[in-house]
């Protein structure tokens, strides 16, 4: 239910720039519905934005398709000096995006900012990948003739982000699209779609050309990407999101046999070995477990701590959850703000009471509190039998579920126990056992004695069900390139 609008001045203004159409082709399009936007911590109306139908996304489309060439055409320094001037303007024009992403998901401040940080350096890094794109000459092997080797734009792209970060998530695709030459057609989540709006605001003023850059919000996501997927002039789809909608459109693109990559959900485990360093891993599962308010896909789902020190490491860790402050993410301080909807609250509360009728005994927090707000405690659960609800589960709140094991052979099997693959975690001070165990865990990422892995620089991925293809890093660009063969007689 919407409360009374009781907005504070500055938060009204913010929100006031935010344009609320869909962007197509370069201009601002307004539509007969709308759909609400609402803060997480408060159930108060942020704004009403377009809400697109199946029409507009093929008129975006068909924006994308008619400025593909140019922008192909458009020199890779050209391409690069925009996205570092796009780059540049979100570093300038932080703390209004921020407050955009802390009102409209809920985040807490200091993370927003740090997301806008993140968000520009996927910027900046694909600049410098335009510019680096790389090709082949060789002879074949048998003689007579030679290899040469080029990339190409893959062509229109859809980009399909989550609300969980719901800026970096967009510049993650955005980036690399533009650095190989490819327009695209972004459809934020339905909950967060301001941060989207406001960002291709500013990637008009940066100078991307009308129609490369296209944004559509939509009440029904299905229906609005369904015929574009169909459509052979989409030649790629980028989706970051949960693995049964993931499942779904890899479906869809099979009918056309349409390049994807798929960022899905994880179940991160996050293993405590006896030797290591207690206070840097308590650390590790802080910043793992409640970076986002835990609704992250690199969230550690099942932390996992050797039997000799388990006691030492839940007390630690329990302690240091207790004193982080629960609110507003606009209130200064606080750590712990609210999920996105009741129904995440509602998931919470259930997984809680299943993991507690299974035998878990709970250290701290383990009961949601009244509204206002989406609200639920940091919890910490000790003793949660693998069978429970939460160890198969993303779990996406801040609740920590602790588990003891015996032998590193155990844990890593045990770890390995999912359909899912995207991160897992390692503390441990021997370096011999982090390799070995790092190598053992089927996870496309690790954070050996680290609880944060993402880094535009780095390949971000998983394996299993937890997606196909990798963002950022060296590797990002190609999920937005062909590579082409020419066969040359001499
Ligand atoms: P979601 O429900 O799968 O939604 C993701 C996006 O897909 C949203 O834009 C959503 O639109 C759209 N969508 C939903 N149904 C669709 C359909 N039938 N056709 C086309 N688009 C559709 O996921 P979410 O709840 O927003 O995000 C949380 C999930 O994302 C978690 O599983 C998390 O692990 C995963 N995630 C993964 C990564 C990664 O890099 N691996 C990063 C962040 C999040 P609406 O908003 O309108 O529903």
């Amino acid at each position: 239910m919407l409360t009374e609008n009781t907005l504070r001045p500055q938060e009204r203004a913010a929100i006031a720039t935010v344009p609320t159409g869909l962007f197509i082709a370069g201009q601002w399009r307004t539509t007969e519905a709308t759909l609400p936007v609402v803060d997480p911590s408060t159930g108060q109306l942020l704004a009403d934005v377009a809400d697109a139908k199946a029409q507009d996304g093929l008129d975006a489309l068909t924006a994308a398709s008619d400025a593909q060439a140019g922008w192909a055409a458009t020199p890779a320094r050209e391409r690069s000096d925009i996205l570092m001037r796009a780059h540049r303007a979100l570093l300038d024009d932080t703390e209004r995006l921020a407050l955009i992403m802390t009102l409209e998901m809920g985040k807490p401040l200091t993370e927003a900012r740090g997301e806008i940080a993140y968000a520009a350096e996927f910027f900046r890094w694909f600049a410098e990948e335009a510019v680096r794109l790389d090709g082949g000459y060789m002879a074949a092997p048998a003689g007579g003739s030679r290899f040469l080797v080029t990339k190409q734009p893959v062509g229109p792209s859809l980009l399909i982000t989550p609300w969980n970060f719901p800026m970096a998530m967009g510049t993650r695709k955005i980036g690399p699209a533009l650095a190989a030459g490819c327009t695209c057609v972004v459809k934020p989540a339905e909950q967060t779609p301001l941060s989207m709006l406001a960002l291709a605001d500013i990637l008009d003023r940066v100078g991307v050309p009308s129609g490369v850059v296209n944004v559509l919000t939509t009440s029904d996501p299905g229906a609005l990407t369904e015929p574009m997927i169909l459509d052979s002039r989409s030649r790629k789809l980028s989706f970051t999101g949960s693995t049964a909608v993931g499942k779904r459109l890899l479906e869809q693109c099979a009918k056309t046999v349409m390049r994807t990559s798929m960022e899905l959900g994880g179940n991160a485990p996050f293993l405590v070995f006896d030797d290591a360093d207690l206070d840097a891993a308590v650390e590790g599962a802080l910043a793992a477990k409640m970076r986002n308010i835990g609704q992250a896909c690199t969230a550690a789902n099942r932390i996992l701590v050797q039997r000799s020190v388990f006691d030492a490491f839940a007390d630690k860790l329990a302690t240091r959850l207790a004193a982080l402050p629960m609110g507003r993410g606009t209130e200064d301080d606080v750590v712990v703000g609210p999920l996105i909807d009741a129904g995440a609250v509602a998931k919470v509360v259930d997984l809680v009471a299943d993991a507690k009728q299974r035998g878990a005994a709970v250290r701290l927090g383990g009961e949601a509190v009244d509204g206002p707000g989406n609200f639920y405690p940091a919890t910490v659960l000790t003793d949660v039998p693998d069978d429970a609800d939460l160890c198969h589960t993303e779990i996406f709140g801040p609740v920590a579920a602790l588990a003891a094991f015996d032998t590193e052979e155990e844990a890593i099997a045990r770890a390995n126990d999912t359909p899912y693959g995207l991160v897992s975690y390692v503390f441990t001070e021997s370096l011999r056992r982090g390799l070995r165990v790092s190598e053992a865990l089927d996870t496309g990422m690790v954070g050996l004695n680290q609880g944060v892995v993402s880094n535009p620089a780095a390949p971000f991925g998983g394996v299993k069900e937890s997606g196909l293809g990798r963002e950022g890093g060296t590797t990002g660009i190609d999920e937005f390139l062909e590579t082409k063969y020419i066969g040359v007689k001499l």
